[in-house]
């Protein structure tokens, strides 16, 4: 990675709260809050992803945080991580040119993040396992618990083996 090129945000070095921000109007001014220890677990797939790479590709927030109204708004679950509580657990990402399930062996080797698959990239977030570790965004959502709860890339290959 090119050195004189570091960014810095006013989240981590590489995340800015606008990016977590909830989008409804009503949390326009509201505090962005998030978890440390989820940035420090992005930053950490950054730096594997840019090693991988050779080159800087940055990683773009779909979601971040959401309130209540707006998580119940869009479908999200009554106790998603994406509401802070008090700091957002959980952030949706996807990175250009790399597919969601590579996104998401990267994210299972930095350890410590649930994740899930979908079209769009991959939810991340850093709650316990509860006790999927990995789910698959489907038609409905499949989840790993009852599946192959140990390798994601086992887990994926028995989903879409179907
Ligand atoms: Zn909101
Ligand atoms: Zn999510």
């Amino acid at each position: 990675m090119d050195g004189n090129n570091k960014s810095l945000g006013d989240l981590s070095t590489n995340f800015w709260k606008k990016e977590f921000r909830c989008p409804c109007p009503k949390c326009r001014k509201k505090k962005v809050r998030v978890s440390s220890l989820l940035l420090f677990k992005l930053e950490e797939m950054i730096t594997i992803i840019d090693r991988g790479l050779d080159l800087h590709r940055p990683v773009i927030v779909l979601s971040g945080n959401r309130c209540i109204e707006y998580n119940l708004e869009i479908g999200g679950y009554n106790d998603s991580a994406h509401v802070p509580n008090p700091d957002g657990e959980a952030a949706d990402i996807k990175v250009r040119g790399i597919k969601p399930i590579d996104l998401g062996l990267i994210a299972e080797k930095v350890g410590g993040l649930r994740i899930g698959i979908a079209e769009w990239g991959i939810h991340t977030d850093i709650r316990k396992p509860s006790p999927s570790k990995f789910w698959i965004y489907e038609s409905s959502i499949i989840y790993s618990g009852r599946i192959q709860n140990e390798s994601l890339l086992e887990f994926y290959n028995i989903v879409k083996r179907g």
